[in-house]
């Protein structure tokens, strides 16, 4: 789960974590109100969204204008700028055509920067520690980085076990090429980042830039927080923070129905228990010549209800032109599944061809639901045969809607 740079930073503030001073505004007035609150001369109206590159994005009603991080020098400028923002739509590298409306902007204090860098803490799969990256490379992208001068990213792992100690944040300090006193407060910095990540199950946190003032002061400027989805449930407070309208709506549907899915861009929707079914699914769809318009993982206690409910999220994905439920019944028996399957097709009147494949327990009694339901479910005995006839199903569609429009 992903939260908002101003939710983050308040976050990371109870840590210790050096942030500036900001408040959130969702209306212009309360952007002048955030102002006078800050000391001043200089205040930063950001505009909230979950995406980077906000900087240097634009908003779709103002191509020509300014990016969706400006500075104002007067409570006045900063309603202005809030003004520029709110409820536009802005346009990033990382938000794709579509942009995102802005709901509220942060004001934050001014910074005077020294120096930008880059500090990333993520949990390495790999290596089973938490590794903590930074760059002399800030406020750019650091995929980019990455990419082109991987030399320029610094890594220290971290045993979790043992915890962080003061010679992995000073082997960064030192690659970056801080000195003296910013040493001590990289390091100060980088513990306090550290227990909070730990603390909140953060499955990564990014700052960038962070920043080196001029006074030799060690700041977040930016602040991208994303907690580890399984361990939510730990951290019921969190959830609250949870941004509905950055989500896609077919995956908010899901993760309120504790179903596991993710959307994609392809036409045939996928019904499947087991995560590695569904990755096996998805990668036969694809062989096969078509490509998935979801992954979705029903889960071992699929119930006649679950499937009803991933039904009418796969079927409002108007990209589906067809679907393919793989279930493989263990725990959950087939005939509960066909029954669930009958049911939820009548129910949504369903108008797209579907292509069940069952296996496991009681199939017998599952495909003979199915078969006398009177629906024109397309059965499949394994799954290529399965594949083979949704893709068939499609293109067959397809062909139909072409030869209907040539006739006309
Ligand atoms: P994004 O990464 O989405 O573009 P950032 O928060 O990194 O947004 O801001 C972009 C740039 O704006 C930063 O690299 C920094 O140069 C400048 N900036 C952001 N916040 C402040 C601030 N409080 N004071 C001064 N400059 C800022
Ligand atoms: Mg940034």
């Amino acid at each position: 789960m992903n939260i908002h740079e101003y939710q983050g930073k308040e976050l990371l503030r109870r840590y210790g974590v050096a942030v500036l001073e900001g408040h959130v505004a969702w209306t212009p007035d309360e952007a002048a109100e955030a102002a006078k609150k800050l000391p001043g001369p200089i205040y930063v109206v950001k505009s909230q969204i979950h995406a980077g590159g906000r900087g240097a994005g634009r908003f779709k009603e103002d191509p020509n204008g300014k990016g969706g991080v400006r500075l104002a020098k007067s409570a006045e400028e900063a309603r202005a700028a809030a003004d520029a923002m709110i409820g536009k739509t802005l346009v990033t590298k990382q938000t794709g055509e579509g942009g995102k409306v802005v709901s509220r902007v942060y004001v934050e204090a001014g910074c005077d920067i020294g120096r930008e860098l880059y500090l990333g803490l993520l949990v390495d799969r790999a290596t089973s520690r938490l590794t903590i990256m930074a760059s002399t490379e800030g406020g750019m992208e650091i995929e980019e980085v990455a990419e082109h001068h991987p030399e320029k990213i610094l890594k220290v792992a971290v045993d979790p076990a043992a915890g962080i100690s003061g010679f992995h944040a000073r082997k960064l300090a030192f690659g970056l090429g801080l000195t003296g006193g910013q040493v001590r407060n990289f390091e100060k910095f980088v513990a306090a980042l550290y227990k909070a990540v730990i603390d909140l199950d953060c499955a990564i946190v990014e700052i960038n830039p962070l920043v080196v003032t001029k006074a030799g002061e060690i700041v977040a400027l930016d602040a991208k927080v994303s907690f580890d989805d399984n361990a939510l449930f730990r951290h019921k407070d969190l959830e609250e923070l949870r941004d509905d309208t950055e989500m896609d709506p077919k995956e908010l549907d899901a993760v309120k129905n504790d179903l596991n899915y993710v959307a994609l861009d392809g036409e045939i929707g996928c019904m499947v228990n087991g995560a590695g079914l569904a990755m096996a699914t998805m990668d036969i769809i694809k062989l096969y010549g078509s490509s998935p318009a979801n992954f979705l993982d029903v889960g071992g206690t699929a119930n006649a209800a679950r499937v009803t409910e991933a039904f009418r999220i796969i079927t409002s994905d108007a990209n589906v032109k067809a679907i393919l439920v793989n279930i493989f019944g263990g725990i959950a028996k087939c005939d509960m599944i066909a029954n669930g399957i009958v049911e939820a097709s009548k129910n949504l009147s369903l108008s797209v061809p579907l292509v069940v494949r069952l296996e496991g327990t009681n199939v017998e009694l599952g495909k003979k639901i199915l078969a006398e339901s009177g629906l024109a479910i397309i059965p499949a005995d394994n799954l290529a045969d399965a594949a083979q006839k949704v893709v068939a199903a499609v293109q067959a569609a397809r062909n139909g809607a072409a030869a209907v429009k040539k006739g006309a």
